[in-house]
């Protein structure tokens, strides 16, 4: 059973990386950001809660996160285990997802600011088909999305400004969790300056090693 944490600020390429793992693994990717979303549209009692909260422009209390995290654990895909990304954020967040699970690894993605800010400030999505573009997946034809054509646009929360806020919030609140885990043996560290591939190597062998 592999019960993973991916850690990583913005620009990690911690999506990216969660993905890849979960197929070569067979593990589930749970994105509590995408869990949201999906309670949220399928207008199920988590999202209705949810949405409330949302909507007030407050934050989801953790008991409600945590509720809807363990009854996605119990889905079939979780058999193999689970890639966590997006949670837990913070100290109180992880100490509740102790009294849910066993976490066996948490995996830190690590870059530096300079690297993180220089990745999403250069992010440019399609307003038509949401794909997403960068220094890493650059498009063909400047400002132009490769699949319709479309000009490509810079989120808001891509700008230089609310980056530097979220990061700073990473480091504050996010970080510590590597002490936390700490004791456990449990936590691990891979360079995600590196192109994709080599980072994904990385992060497979410390998933290969440990489950021996
Ligand atoms: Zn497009």
């Amino acid at each position: 059973m592999m019960h993973v944490i991916l850690l990583g600020p913005q620009g990690a390429g911690k999506g990216t990386q969660a993905k890849m793992l979960s197929k070569a693994f067979a593990l589930a990717h749970i994105c509590t950001g995408d869990l949201f979303r999906e309670h949220i549209s399928k207008q199920t009692a988590f999202g209705k809660k949810a949405k409330q909260f949302i909507d007030a422009g407050k934050l989801v209390p953790d008991s409600l996160t945590i509720t809807m995290i363990k009854e996605r654990f119990a889905k079939p895909d979780c058999k193999k285990g689970f890639i966590l990304d997006g949670f837990p954020r913070t100290l109180a967040q992880a100490e509740a997802l102790d009294e849910v699970v066993d976490i066996t690894h948490i995996i830190e993605i690590k870059i530096g600011d300079a690297l993180a800010i220089k990745r999403l400030t250069s992010r440019r999505q399609c307003k038509v088909c949401g794909k997403i573009y960068g220094i890493d997946i650059p498009e063909k034809v400047k400002g132009k999305c490769d699949n319709d054509n479309s000009p490509l646009y810079q989120r808001d929360d891509d700008k230089e400004g609310a980056i530097k806020k979220r990061l700073h919030l990473y480091h504050e609140e996010t970080e510590p969790l590597l002490e936390y885990y700490k004791p456990r043996n449990i936590t691990f560290s891979v360079d995600g300056s590196l192109p994709v591939e080599k980072t994904f190597q990385a992060l497979k062998k410390i998933l290969e090693e440990t489950s021996l």
